[in-house]
């Protein structure tokens, strides 16, 4: 590869001035803290989606947000979404700012103008029961902060996205976000037991209790809702008791269909991994090639990981092996789980040494059941290989299954093509079209973990159905009544 010298500086556009008037800025600042600096409202108004960091690298005009709030307390987020209601202003929340689907993006639907408030300064950690094992945490608490705190009384969350170090619990709720430990741990909506959220209606409360029967649970509708219904500022989270043992290892598989076969079967026999990743051949011989592994013919890499009491680690370790041994697998040790355990965190950030290079660099992900996930699979990799030879460019594609469930399994795509010089955005829609409508077709979901932002918009009727729809209409227009949170993201403005 290597097809253009990185860049120097990253391009940006100036923001257009605020369109807040002097008396709506004077009347914030009684409020809270507020900015209108130029370099704080663009940064509040990208996040990670390859169209947000292509739009940096090529100068391409930035939407800015007029103004970025940055709330002391939950009264004072309280205010300000009273403020803005009664003005008509809209309100973007930013979490850690990396939403890759443009959920950060300041649209202002019909509003005059478009506020962005981070959460930031909500970071504390509120109460720990440790008799329930119950935390009470703010929303803007980013990851590792939460563990340290959460580890220093011997107890974790075990929510570890590969974005950990730079989200915030409050972009997890609302993005349903779900970290590479879910086969233990679940997803973060396994782990809120309540949240509370203010919204223009008034604060919403979920009570927090083990489970109840009380109707539809609210607490689903705000996991997910992406800022669309209101403000997420706390939640009473269930953490568990820090893991006594854990042992990640590399099997190697002669095949992806043959390695998903056999790990269905495990799962399916009731052994629960903590984590099963398992990489397609071409993912594979990229990760062999980056550790400097070597083997005779392309196989499956599964990375296979338990975490928890040290029986349940060892008898977990070796049930699981021996089902794999049994179809042909090898294991190849701890050696070469802990390169990959190294590079998990850091690898996502290749993408924007790519992009300088003129790389379109993108990911999809999504989940589907055990018996439609093969023709998914295919049918994704086909869809991107015709649209690359359309257009006249070879490209990668890899693929691995990122969380395994005993019903199905998550799909995590990763395409690597040369830029078209000029033709960026739609060279990337064009792909984006193409491998989505393939994921519909197949009886997958258009969002496994990363949510829908707005570059999903367009397929959420498919996804969800008229009636479905109308239902969250109506929930937000509750909510919401004059549609001031995050417009644009999770409904359609028309809709
Ligand atoms: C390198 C990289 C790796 C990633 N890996 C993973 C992964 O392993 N698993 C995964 O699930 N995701 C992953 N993501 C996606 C992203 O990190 C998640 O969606 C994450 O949950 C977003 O959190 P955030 O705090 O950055 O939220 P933001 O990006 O700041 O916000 C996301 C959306 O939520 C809304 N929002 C944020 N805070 C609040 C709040 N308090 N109340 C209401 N709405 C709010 C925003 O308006 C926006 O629409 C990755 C992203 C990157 C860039």
């Amino acid at each position: 590869m290597g097809r253009r010298e990185p860049q120097e500086v990253p391009k940006m556009s100036a923001a257009p001035s605020s369109e807040l008037l002097e008396e709506d800025v004077e009347a914030l600042k009684i409020i809270t803290e507020l900015t209108l600096e130029e370099d704080e409202r663009i940064s509040h108004s990208i996040g990670k989606s390859y169209r947000d960091l292509l739009g940096v690298r090529l100068g391409l005009p930035i939407e800015a947000t007029d103004a970025v709030a940055l709330p002391r307390n939950v009264d004072e987020v309280r205010r300000i979404v009273e403020f803005a209601s009664a003005r008509g202003i809209a309100i973007v929340p930013f979490g850690g700012g990396t939403s890759v689907l443009g959920g950060l993006r300041p649209l202002r639907g019909n509003h005059r103008a478009v506020l962005t408030v981070d959460l930031r300064r909500l970071n504390k950690v509120l109460e720990i029961d440790d008799t329930s094992m119950l935390a009470r945490v703010e929303a803007g608490i980013l990851g590792p902060e939460l563990e340290e705190k959460l580890q220093s009384r011997g107890m974790t969350l075990g929510h570890y996205p590969q974005s950990f170090h730079f989200s915030v619990l409050g972009g997890w709720i609302a993005t349903r976000s779900r970290g590479h430990l879910s086969g233990r741990y679940g997803g973060i909506e396994d782990m809120v037991q309540a949240v509370k959220v203010i919204t223009p209606t008034g604060e919403l409360a979920t009570k927090g209790i083990p489970a109840r029967s009380v109707g539809p649970e609210l607490r689903e509708l705000i996991l997910g809702s992406e800022g669309s219904l209101g403000i997420i500022v706390e939640a009473v989270l269930r953490v568990r008791r820090k893991a006594e043992a854990t042992d990640t290892r590399v099997v190697l598989f002669d095949s992806f269909s043959g390695a998903l076969d056999v790990c269905r079967k495990m799962v399916q026999a009731g052994i629960k991994p903590a984590l099963v990743r398992i990489s397609d051949e071409e993912e594979s011989a990229m990760i062999m090639a980056l550790a400097g592994l070597e083997a005779e013919d392309t196989p499956s890499l599964i990375l296979l990981g338990f975490e928890g009491s040290r029986l349940e680690v060892v008898s977990g370790m070796k049930g699981a092996l021996n089902i794999l041994a049994e179809a042909g697998g090898v294991d190849m040790g701890h050696e070469a789980a802990s390169v990959w355990e190294e590079e998990y965190y850091r690898s996502p950030y290749q993408r924007d040494e790519l992009l300088d290079r003129g790389y379109l660099v993108e990911t999809l992900e999504t989940a589907a059941s055990w018996s439609r996930l093969w023709d998914l699979y295919a049918g994704v990799h086909r869809a991107l290989q015709r649209v690359n030879e359309e257009q006249g460019v070879e490209g990668l594609s890899l693929c691995h299954l990122s969380h395994i469930y005993r019903d199905g399994g998550s799909l995590y795509f990763t395409m690597i093509v040369p830029q078209l010089l000029g033709r960026e955005v739609e060279q990337w829609q064009k792909l984006k079209e193409a491998a989505t409508e393939v994921i519909m077709h197949e009886g997958g979901t258009l969002s496994h973990h990363h949510g829908i932002g707005v570059d999903h918009l367009q397929w959420m009727r498919e996804e969800h159905g008229e009636a479905a729809l109308k239902a969250l209409r109506a929930v937000k227009s509750a909510l919401d009544p004059s549609g001031i949170m995050n417009p644009g993201k999770v409904l359609e403005e028309e809709d």
